[in-house]
Formats: structure tokens, sequence, C-alpha cells
């Protein structure tokens, strides 16, 4: 079948294993189904922006146009520095509404292992389709706050002893280090600002993340230009990447909002 519309995040439904969708114009795409069946897609050399949906030859950053970009609260200082958060203080970013709708609710700090510890936040609604996104393997929830600013203020003190990011060629491996998340919580807690301690969570939720992929030991990044494209067959689908054979890989978030024609064997 063939299909065209522009690329958003894949949706992860969690599930053992995790399933994946591709919205992809009128179609919704069901991505297991279609691992080791040949894929192609094609740019078609425009660019919807995501925030206010009109059409460029290009956008600029977080899948957002120049002007949306430094104007839209969807691209705003706190989505990815949480600890700049104002919403609490009853001061806008950029639009106070929208940021008090996100800053104001429960978010969470977690660790995630994909090859090595990471400390991340995100809004506790949504923790598992951000842990998904991030193809993390094993997550624990360490700190349960009030509102976005504090979880940023807990995960500011933990980059003393750990990464905010996640290294995605370890990701893509299938790494883990098996470091025993409950007592690794200890050691973060021990980092937390004093006035934060209170947000600590000794028992957190604890969970496992299968995606359907293998390990991919080596990889190279397929990054859409106008007019390219690329086919191959789909091996595997782990985080916002889909996994080639040969070790390609393509990050759909990396490439939200370019217009793409979708051609799926079957
Ligand atoms: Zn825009």
């Amino acid at each position: 079948m063939q299909t065209e519309g522009p690329l958003s995040k894949l949706l992860l439904a969690y599930q053992d294993p995790i399933q994946v969708y591709a919205e992809a114009g009128a179609h919704i795409l069901h991505l297991n189904a279609q691992i080791g069946k040949m894929l192609r897609m094609e740019s078609l050399g425009l660019w919807n922006c995501m925030a206010c949906g009109e059409i460029f030859s290009s956008l600029f950053r977080m899948g957002c146009c120049k002007r949306c970009f430094f104007e839209s609260p969807m691209a705003g200082d706190s989505i990815l520095r949480p600890e700049l958060s104002t919403a609490h203080l009853g001061q806008a970013d950029r639009d106070l509404d929208y940021e008090a709708r996100f800053q104001l609710q429960a978010h969470i700090v977690y660790l995630a292992d994909s090859g090595g510890i990471k400390v991340g936040v995100t809004r506790e609604a949504q923790r598992h389709t951000r842990w998904m996104d991030q193809g993390a393997s094993r997550v624990r929830i360490i700190a349960r706050t009030e509102n976005r600013y504090e979880a940023g203020v807990i995960e500011v003190a933990l980059k003393a002893g750990y990464s905010d990011k996640t290294s995605w060629r370890h990701m893509l491996g299938g790494m883990m280090t098996g470091i025993n998340l409950k007592e690794e919580a200890l050691r973060a807690f021990v980092l937390f600002p004093p006035e934060m301690k209170g947000f600590f969570v000794p028992d957190g939720e604890e969970i496992q993340l299968l995606y359907p992929a293998q390990g991919m030991p080596k990889v190279t990044s397929i990054k859409l230009a106008d007019g390219n494209g690329f086919e191959g067959r789909l091996v595997g689908i782990r985080g916002q990447y889909l996994l080639l054979e040969g070790g390609r890989v393509f990050n759909v978030r990396a490439h939200e909002g370019a217009q793409v024609r979708w051609k799926l064997e079957g």
C-alpha cells in the first residue's frame, strides 16, 4: 500500500511487546505487522510546522518553524529545561494558560537504564509514553512532585551524578547496565536538594520495556533531505527509531512535520 502525509512521532502502546503505530495521512499504520517486510519512504520536500501548521521548505528546530520556535509555548524554555518553569509563580514565559496546564500537574523524576543510567523528568500522566519514546530498557520512579519546576530542580541536582541524555547508540544496541535501580535510587537521594527530599519515593514504580527489536550494535543514521528517501527491510522498532536491515536507523521524531510518502509491502 501507499499513503502520504506529514510525519509525526510514532504512537507507542504500552504492551508486551510494545505496539507501534504511525499516522500517515488518512491512515494509521501498525508497524509491528510490517517487521520483516520492505519499507520505502520518500520525502516530498515540504514540512509542516507542528505548532502553526503552515508549510515550509524546511523547519527550524523541535518540529517548529523559526517564528514558532521563538514564540510558541510548545517550544518554550521549560520544555527542555523544566527548572525554568514559572507557572507556579503565576509568571508567563510565552503563554501562561498553556504553561499552567502543562506545568501545574504531577511530575516525576526517574532513572532510566538504556546502557547507561540517566535521569529524566516527565508528567506523571504520560510517563509510559515518555519512557517508550526514549527507548529505555528499564525505568524507576524516584520522586513525585506537584509541578514541573520542583521536578526540574531535583533533576538539575542529580546531573552531578547522572547524565540527562540517552546514548542513542547504546539504546539501539539494546544495552542495559543491569544496575539495581532500587539501590541506585537511594544513591540518587543523597544528591536531592534538602528542600526537595520530601518528594523522594523509596518504592517507586519500576518497569521493564520490551520493544519489537533486537539489539543493533552498529548503526548509521538516515537523514531525510529534500527529494530523497530510503528503502529497506524493516527489522525492528525501538523508541522513535525504525531499524532497517544493514544497521540503518531512522529517527522518526527528528523528522516530525516532514511530508513523506510511505510505501509498504503487503
Ligand atoms: Zn510555525
